[in-house]
């Protein structure tokens, strides 16, 4: 395309931005297809393939503190962070291997109720027994599962109707009723301090907070807020003997977090914090609340994501379309 020193101006602008992206869980992709909740999950072959589009096409893969030192000087490019929200056992077992295999950084932001073993993660749990049974059994009776299909229609009816304050007491009589060790299964899907010990080091990794028991922030009142900000910082640096510079709140999105929850972050002594509201990252961005646009599932292959980005003001949803 031709075009006049003005428009070559604006290509340059608009050349310079950062895209940050999230997801929590990752799966191979012959695991990922048959999952009971498949949509938390982002498959694998298809991070393979984003993170060699956007090797080929000149976007830089950066850690967040990077990305501060951008903001604060000269965004530089066109740049991309991407984080791991809660952070599984698979974060280590799949996510970090294919980062540490492009030789580009990751970000993972903890959530310690993982590691400590205080957060029941009942949505794992239950995803996983619907996976490996033929029929559990409900208070109201059994319930077949003769095929992948009926799996993921369980998850979604059951999820819906625990999701809450409940959820993890609706998990544990589940598990009861069912016959699941509870504690066992627990660290079969938990990352673990030993684990992230091993990643303390890596100069790919780079670790977060986010928060002890992932609440919604916005909910809760200053003091119990400042101590799910401040406690996740604590209990990684006394755990993993770093410094620890960036928060993301849970779910992320406006009305999760807000302008008090930002000064508290600041407060505790993060150096940035990252929400979920869709965007870019351009030059003078408040670091207090990075946009950072949510992949997921059904981001699988190259047209997916769009719908899912289309609030995202371009760049993001573009390269998704072409990957
Ligand atoms: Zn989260």
């Amino acid at each position: 395309m031709q075009g006049g020193p003005l428009i070559g101006w604006a290509q340059n602008r608009l050349g310079r931005r950062g895209c940050l992206f999230t997801f929590h869980r990752a799966a191979p992709s012959g695991v990922w297809a048959d999952l009971p909740n498949r949509g938390f999950h982002l498959d694998l072959g298809f991070l393979d393939r984003l993170l060699g589009y956007l090797r080929r096409t000149g976007w830089a893969v950066v850690t967040l503190d990077e990305v501060l030192r951008r903001v604060e000087g000269d965004l530089g490019g066109r740049f991309v962070n991407f984080s791991v929200d809660d952070c599984y056992r698979d974060t280590v077992e799949e996510v970090v291997p294919l980062f540490r295999r492009h030789g580009v950084p990751v970000t993972l932001f903890v959530t310690t109720g993982i590691p400590d073993g205080t957060l029941p993660l009942w949505g794992a749990g239950l995803e996983e027994v619907l996976r490996i049974r033929d029929r559990v059994l409900l208070p109201d009776g059994p319930l077949p599962l003769p095929d992948a299909e009926a799996r993921r229609a369980a998850y979604a009816r059951i999820a819906a109707l625990w999701d809450g304050p409940d959820a993890g007491r609706h998990y544990r009589d589940f598990c009861r009723l069912n016959g699941i060790d509870e504690e066992a299964m627990h660290w079969r899907h938990a990352i673990s301090w030993d684990m992230l010990e091993r990643l303390r080091d890596d100069p790919l990794v780079e670790i977060g907070g986010h928060t002890v028991s992932h609440p919604r922030i916005a909910a809760l009142d200053p003091q119990a807020a400042s101590a799910e900000i401040a406690g996740c910082r604590t209990r990684l640096e006394e755990r993993l003997g770093r410094p620890i510079r960036h928060f993301a709140f849970p779910y992320g999105r406006a009305g999760d977090c807000g302008p008090r929850d930002f000064a508290l972050t600041r407060q505790a002594g993060f150096s940035s914090a990252a929400t979920t509201r869709k965007g870019l990252v351009r030059q003078a961005q408040d670091v207090w609340r990075l946009p950072r646009n949510t992949l997921n599932g059904n981001h699988r292959s190259l047209i997916a994501a769009e719908a899912h980005l289309s609030g995202a003001s371009g760049a993001a949803a573009r390269v998704l379309r072409r990957v």
